[in-house]
């Protein structure tokens, strides 16, 4: 069921058993998953079915630190939130990512792989993947194209990726509109939350549209699911009853804020052409392809964090601008637009010379960053058109992320060398090795915000519990990649989504 919030009465009371709040990745999973249910699932987005420049304003915020995308353009404001124009990446986190290691401060996750495992198998199908099978023989099997580089396994494997097409504005509009326990309210937008006096319950959410109406929303359950930056924003912005803002007694709200560092890191000269299929992707076409990764002793042996290197035909990749440059504009539609003009221009460019491409390719990373309680979202005195402070992103990384890719590439280096393959050389930025610090120019973001409501069992040391309620208020969860207390390198939508199941079902279970 649809209702549009703009043409309820002002003051309104809205009422049902669960109450989700934003209807991305995260949220649409969790109501997909209540379904033909006998509960009555509240969906609030703040936007409309399309983007509406007015609604996109509201994300608008200042950045500080690591130079980052503007807040306003970093994600989508409506029903179906950034999956609007994401890649589809997806990959699920290694089994390292959930183990606390010494070299990594804060690093580690209180649960494991097993536990989500039958989450991230549900995720797939909601991402509309193949398999839940990332496994590369599984893949090889079915696609004899895909072939390795012969490569010593104790230190390098291939980790696969699958794409998904899933634009969830599109794929689930319909099944939820006609859903009879669902009932999607668009253009409306949550600006507070209230509790008992003693913090430990939510009551009610309060929501307003542009148009100065405002109404109450009552549940049983409230979900946070808004994304990584907003789900920071709304629980600090909560602070008319405690001025720390919720779930917030420790300080911990909003720090830890973690992206994907993605960096153009060095080139590969084959000693002859390869068939490099695996390592390529074709959007639309590619079912399966693969980065090449570190096994779990090299991370240990080195302690260096968890990353990937994918390869682009060098041809290509000297005419491409870092992203930083061509994601430069408020509006997410005019940036996306810059920025694929400027991977197609590069591509035209390439095929009209003769360039080395069978012989030559750059490298590019993602890596993780190391968990920082200093890379954090705050909010300021400034407020959007609704009322609600405005956040503030200060992007700060550590030493260890640096010296990390750097480590990759001699291991590399020496493995390409070993097995007659090829040679690599570093990009200039990496080969002083007395130096750790990132430069601006160097770093661009994935877009994938993660870590701000960081999972612990300990209230000191995280916002939520392992099931993804916040510590200290019993009906107060959070969606999506803000629980991640480390992010490992893959893309994070597919983790976020098993993760948003995972929790669904647990408040299935209290229910
Ligand atoms: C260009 C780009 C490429 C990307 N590529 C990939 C990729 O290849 N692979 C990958 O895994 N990830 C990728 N991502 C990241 C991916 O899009 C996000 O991880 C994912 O969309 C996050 O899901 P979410 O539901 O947590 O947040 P969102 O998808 O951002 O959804 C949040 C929802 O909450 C709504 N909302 C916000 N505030 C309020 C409020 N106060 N009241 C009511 N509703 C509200 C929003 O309108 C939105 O609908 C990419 C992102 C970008 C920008």
């Amino acid at each position: 069921m649809h209702i549009d919030a703009r043409e309820l009465d002002n003051d309104s009371i809205i009422e049902g058993d669960i109450c989700i709040i934003g209807a991305g990745a995260a949220g649409i999973s969790i109501a997909l998953d209540w379904l033909k249910t006998p509960y009555k699932v509240i969906l609030l987005e703040g936007g409309g079915f399309e983007y509406d420049d007015e609604v996109q304003n509201l994300y608008e915020g200042k950045t500080t630190g690591q130079e980052y995308y503007p807040l306003k353009s970093a994600r989508l404001h409506y029903f179906g939130g950034t999956t609007g124009h994401w890649g589809g990446m997806c990959s699920p986190l290694d089994t390292i990512d959930f183990k606390e290691r010494h070299w990594v401060e804060n690093s580690g996750w209180p649960i494991n792989k097993q536990d989500l495992d039958p989450f991230y198998e549900k995720a797939n199908k909601v991402l509309e993947l193949g398999p839940y099978n990332y496994d590369f023989s599984y893949w090889n099997k079915n696609l004899p194209n895909l072939i390795p580089f012969p490569l010593n396994k104790k230190v390098i494997w291939n980790k696969m990726w699958q794409y998904s097409k899933a634009r969830f504005g599109r794929l689930y509009k319909k099944t939820i509109v006609e859903a009879k326990n669902i009932h999607l309210y668009t253009y409306a937008n949550a600006v507070d939350i209230k509790t008992e006096s003693n913090l430990s319950v939510v009551n009610e959410v309060i929501v307003k549209d542009h148009y100065g109406k405002k109404h109450t929303v009552k549940a049983k359950h409230f979900i946070l699911a808004c994304g990584t930056i907003q789900n920071a924003r709304m629980l600090l912005s909560a602070n008319s009853q405690t001025p720390k803002g919720l779930g917030n007694e420790n300080d911990l709200v909003g720090r830890y804020f973690q992206e994907h560092l993605e960096v153009s890191s060095a080139e590969l000269w084959l000693e002859k052409p390869f068939q490099t299929d695996l390592y390529s992707w074709d959007y639309g076409v590619t079912k399966a392809s693969a980065e090449l990764a570190f096994t779990e002793e090299v991370q240990f042996k080195e302690e260096i964090l968890n990353g990937t290197i994918s390869l682009q035909p060098l041809s290509v990749a000297k005419y491409i601008k870092p992203k930083l440059q061509t994601w430069k504009d408020g509006d997410p539609r005019y940036s996306l637009e810059v920025m694929m003009n400027d991977l197609n221009n590069a591509e035209e460019k390439a095929l009209k010379e003769k360039g080395h491409i069978t012989y030559s390719y750059q490298l590019n990373t993602r890596i993780e960053q190391a968990p920082n309680p200093n890379s954090r979202v705050s909010i300021v005195k400034e407020r959007d058109k609704l009322g609600v402070p405005r956040a503030s992103l200060n992007w700060e990384l550590t030493s260890l992320e640096k010296y990390s890719i750097r480590r990759m590439y001699q291991i590399l280096g020496q493995q390409m060398g070993i097995f007659n393959i090829g040679r690599i050389k570093l990009n200039e930025f990496l080969r002083d090795e007395t130096n750790n610090s990132l430069l601006d120019d160097t770093v661009n973001g994935g877009w994938h915000h993660m870590g701000t409501t960081r999972m612990s069992i300990n209230p000191k040391k995280g916002v939520v519990d392992v099931n993804c309620k916040v510590h200290g208020i019993s009906n107060l969860f959070i969606a999506g990649a803000a629980c991640f207390p480390t992010s490992g390198a893959p893309n994070p939508t597919l983790t976020l989504v098993a993760l948003s199941l995972r929790l669904s079902d647990y408040i299935k279970k209290q229910i």
